[in-house]
């Protein structure tokens, strides 16, 4: 098996919402294709993936570097020996050719489409869903009753208010989601916590109810917040403050008793290490959303997992961001905590294919090969014309 070819379209993601630091009318997302000289019906296979959501499209990293690094590889030196099929770990560690080490910003969203995208290639290879693959190659069983999964949404809207906030949330509780996500952090204090207030009564318990300020407080403000979010007993306060900010974690977690979370702007295995080491998180309650898609692909996702199992959490600490396909693939396949979804938000990547079946809080992917990322609509034509 030869790479003949990466192509990568920056695709714009539609909508215009804001988190608390965030507008995202300007955003898009790199969508890759690994395509192979290995022919499956007549037409070559092709892995394709996209480097989650939120970090910008990354033409340039992969154009100018990391594509030819790939292409101009011995080909034998990009194959898992014992299998003859390409090697995510091999073509990760190609397209890293020539790179110090720290410093982890895009090019780890940049080398993970690509990683990722040979993931859905060995599936496909293998004819079966991703998360099969990926529990296999883990030696692990795989969630095969399905996943939780929460809605994320809640974001600032010009224009509207708490009624149409009650009215998002309670739309995901009717569509069988048991527990969703808004932000905070884009308002004062006061306003931010009436809307929390009316959302918990719209779910009828904090335990239902998640807030995400995306890291924009400082950590007096993040205590200040917490002292007054304590009240409602939430499923989690996540992102307060920067999240290399170790010292503001532990004082956080310090003042905080409910569950904190945090990590999906953390890209490497050093940086987990270090929040583990030195951010003062509890192993009985606090969570980890480092996400595979921004943070150099499944290899180094894995070895994150690892860490975080040697300092006491469960797996099931472990909740990614980005409520998208792939994730929902490598959560079912390493049994991790769940998923988030972005119902009708960051078209056309956020959210699951009609496909993936959603009963009493859980989630289940297809039964397609790969990712199913071609079964996701609106997702479905940007694949035709990147794999044409
Ligand atoms: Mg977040």
């Amino acid at each position: 098996m030869r790479i003949t070819e990466i192509r990568e379209m920056s695709v714009p993601l539609a909508g215009t919402i804001s988190n608390a630091v965030v507008d995202f009318s300007a955003h898009r997302v790199s969508l890759v294709a690994v395509v192979t000289d290995h022919i499956r019906d007549g037409r070559p296979l092709t892995g394709v993936a996209f480097n989650s959501i939120g970090r910008h499209s990354q033409a340039g990293i992969l154009r100018e570097r990391m594509i030819p690094r790939i292409l101009a590889a011995d080909p034998g030196t990009l194959l898992d020996p014992a299998t003859g099929a390409l090697d995510p770990a091999r073509v990760l560690a190609c397209a890293m050719t020539d790179e110090k080490p720290g410093g982890h910003g895009d090019r780890a969203a940049a080398s993970s489409a690509v990683e990722l995208a040979v993931w859905d290639l060995l599936a496909k290879l293998g004819d079966e869903p991703a998360w099969r693959t990926i529990s296999r190659h883990h030696g692990r069983p795989g969630a095969t009753a399905g996943v939780p999964v929460y809605a994320a949404g809640g974001y600032y809207r010009a224009g509207t208010g708490i009624p149409e906030l009650v009215r998002e949330v309670e739309g995901y509780f009717d569509a069988h989601y048991e527990a969703v996500k808004i932000k905070v952090g884009g308002l004062d204090l006061a306003q931010d916590v009436e809307r929390v207030a009316a959302v918990v009564e719209a779910a009828g318990s904090g335990a239902r109810v998640a807030v995400d300020a995306n890291g924009r407080f400082g950590t007096q403000q993040a205590i200040d917040y917490g002292r007054v979010l304590e009240q409602f007993g939430l499923r989690w306060y996540e992102e307060p403050i920067d999240p290399l900010d170790l010292r503001g974690h532990r004082d956080l977690a310090e003042a905080y008793d409910g569950a904190l979370a945090t990590g999906e702007n953390l890209f490497s295995v050093p940086d987990v290490k270090n929040l583990l080491d030195f951010g003062g998180l509890r192993p009985d309650r606090d969570l980890l959303q480092m996400d595979a898609g921004l943070s150099y692909g499944l290899t180094e996702y894995t070895q994150m997992i690892d860490l975080m199992e040697t300092a006491g959490f469960p797996r099931s600490a472990a909740v990614p961001h980005g409520g998208h396909l792939i994730n929902l693939h490598i959560v079912t396949g390493l049994e991790l905590g769940g998923c988030e979804a972005y119902p009708g938000v960051f078209e056309p990547f956020g959210g699951y294919s009609e496909q993936c079946l959603l009963s009493d809080g859980l989630i289940h992917p297809s039964d397609a090969p790969g990712f199913g990322l071609e079964q996701k609509k609106g997702l479905d034509s940007w694949i035709k014309e990147v794999t044409r």
